[in-house]
Order: C-alpha cells, then sequence, then structure tokens
C-alpha cells in the first residue's frame, strides 16, 4: 500500500522532533511591575515567574522558603533596586547561591539604574523609622521610568539570550509604542485637574505626582512604613479642610478604614489604586492596563469632588 505521507514532511517532523526544544529564559521579578514589563518585553521567549502578590506591601514581602528555589532556577533577577527590596530579599539570595544572580553579574537586572531617584535623602538616617532611604523606590508610578525600565530589560535579556535579541527589541518597541499613544491620552485625562492636591496613604505616588501635575505630598502615614497615628491623623485632617483636598488614594494593602475614617471627617472620596498589575479588579493584563485604571479612577475621584465643591459653593451662595 502506497504511504499518504509525503517524504519531505516525514523528513521535516523527524528534524523537529530530534531537535531539543529551545529552552526559555527562567526569569523571575520581585514584584508583580516588574514581572509584568519583564513579560512584555520578554515574550514567548521568557519565562516570568513574580515573587510578591499584586496585594503585598512591596516593602514587606512574606518571603516563602518556595522562593529560594525560585531564585535558585533562575537565569534573572529583576528587581527594583533602591533599597524597595532590602527587606526581603538579600536573605533570600543568600540562601538561593545562585551564582547568575550575584551582584554585578549579567543575570542581576537592577532596574533602577537609569532612572533618576527623587527624595534621595541628603544624611542616611534609618533611626527615625523611614524605608525610603536611598530615594523613593516606586518610580515606576510614572510611564516614562517605565519606558527606560523596559530597555534596560531588553537589553539585558538581549545579552543573556542574543539569538532572541531581535524579539526583546520587537518586542520594547510594541511596548513604548502603545505606551506613547496612552501617555497622550493620560495627560488629557488628568490636564483639568492641573495643580490638584491628594492625599496618598504612603509615599507611592511623587514621580506620579511630578509627571501629570498633581500635588500628592499629604501622607496618612506620618513617614513611610510607619502606621497612622491618631496626633498624625489629626494633623492630615486640619490640612486637608484648610487646603481643601478632597481625594485620598489607598492601595490594597493599606488600611482602608483609617482613610474612610480621615474621609468621612473631611467629606473626602476615598479612590481605590496600585503600583501592581492585578492589585485592583481590571489591572490584571499588564502595565499600561494597570497606569490606565489608575489615571481614570484618579480622574473619575477628582471630578466628583470639583462637582462636590461646586454644589456645596452653589447652596452656600443661595442662602
Ligand atoms: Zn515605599
Amino acid at each position: 500500500m502506497k504511504s499518504i505521507t509525503h517524504p519531505a514532511i516525514l523528513a521535516t517532523l523527524l528534524v523537529a522532533l530530534c531537535q531539543p526544544a529551545q529552552a526559555k529564559l527562567n526569569v523571575v521579578a520581585t514584584t508583580p511591575d516588574f514581572g509584568a514589563i519583564a513579560s512584555s518585553i520578554g515574550g514567548s521567549e521568557v519565562s516570568v515567574t513574580t515573587l510578591a502578590k499584586p496585594t503585598e506591601d512591596p516593602h514587606f514581602v512574606d518571603a516563602k522558603p518556595s522562593f529560594i528555589v525560585k531564585l535558585n532556577h533562575a537565569d534573572a533577577l529583576v528587581e527594583g533596586g533602591a533599597d524597595l527590596e532590602i527587606g526581603w530579599l538579600p536573605a533570600l539570595l543568600d540562601q538561593s547561591r545562585n551564582p547568575k544572580l550575584a551582584a554585578g553579574a549579567p543575570g542581576r537586572i537592577a532596574c533602577s539604574q537609569g532612572v533618576e531617584l527623587v527624595e534621595v535623602p541628603s544624611t542616611l538616617d534609618r533611626s527615625k523609622g523611614d524605608i525610603h532611604a536611598a530615594g523613593n523606590p516606586h518610580y515606576l508610578t510614572d510611564p516614562f521610568n517605565a519606558k527606560a525600565v523596559a530597555r534596560h530589560i531588553a537589553e539585558a535579556f538581549a545579552q543573556l539570550d542574543p539569538k532572541s535579541a531581535q524579539v526583546y527589541n520587537g518586542n520594547l518597541k510594541k511596548f513604548n509604542d502603545l505606551l506613547d499613544a496612552k501617555l497622550t491620552e493620560w495627560q488629557t485625562l488628568l490636564a483639568p485637574f492641573k495643580d490638584q492636591q491628594v492625599v496618598a496613604y504612603h509615599d507611592s505616588w511623587p514621580y506620579f505626582s511630578r509627571r501629570f501635575s498633581l500635588k500628592i505630598d499629604l501622607f496618612l502615614e506620618p513617614k513611610p512604613g510607619i502606621p497612622p497615628t491618631p496626633v498624625h491623623l489629626a494633623e492630615v485632617i486640619l490640612r486637608m479642610r484648610s487646603d481643601h483636598i478632597h481625594v485620598i488614594m489607598v492601595e490594597p494593602y493599606q488600611n482602608r478604614k483609617t482613610a474612610q475614617t480621615v474621609a468621612a471627617d473631611t467629606g473626602a472620596t476615598v479612590v481605590d489604586v496600585t503600583q501592581f498589575p492585578g492589585g485592583v479588579k481590571a489591572t490584571e493584563s499588564g502595565y499600561i492596563e494597570l497606569m490606565d485604571y489608575n489615571i481614570r479612577a484618579i480622574a473619575r475621584a477628582l471630578a466628583g469632588a470639583k462637582q462636590a465643591a461646586l454644589r456645596s459653593d452653589k447652596s452656600f451662595a443661595a442662602k
């Protein structure tokens, strides 16, 4: 009986079966924002595992023994740097005994390199409890910094895996094009609220406020990493009243009840935002979707506050 399989097809199949599967670059990211950008750049050429959950405080991540195994098997580690993970990552790295992730090795990708940090203290004093001792590490809240980080990751991946350099460069271009298109839209959305003040729970947003011309310099925490105290909250309430601040931003791992108490006292709105894809519903898909959610949520809250203020002015004038 004549075979229906063409010899050329058979040969191709045999060659494909005999070739070893192309190993993907095994990447570990510390937090989901870096993980999402690493996935966008790496695409199908990398496998990305993220250590912190999107609902976890990046300064105080619950370090599990399984993290040591993941770090031990990794070809690359994408970390924030700037002391973001100083409270939990160094001990894990020590125990993982992976020379590929040693400081200065090509597999150690510290994303803060090439980013201009703000709020760098002139004198290092951890005794006051401030956990932003190397400057503010929440730089990814500015999409321009996300572009710098994406470029850094693409270059590092290309160095570790030269055969896929073209893929990484192509993905970088796609990421930048999407981000550029969104940036114009985001700036338009927030333009009506130029210089408006917003309260945040933690000092996570200085890069964001600078990029989008908002003022976010009043926090429910007396210092980054120090929980709110009644005395400090009383001061915040006074300032919110005197400066007419009507929006409080809260992230998933922060105490929403504290924010609600302050909001009830000042007539403010609490808005849920997140630095991490998946921290709030509809932000799971990636960095761009995350920023899109945050910007729309903040614009909506500020628009609501503006209307409420107008209504109260009108009712005052009518009296
Ligand atoms: Zn912080």
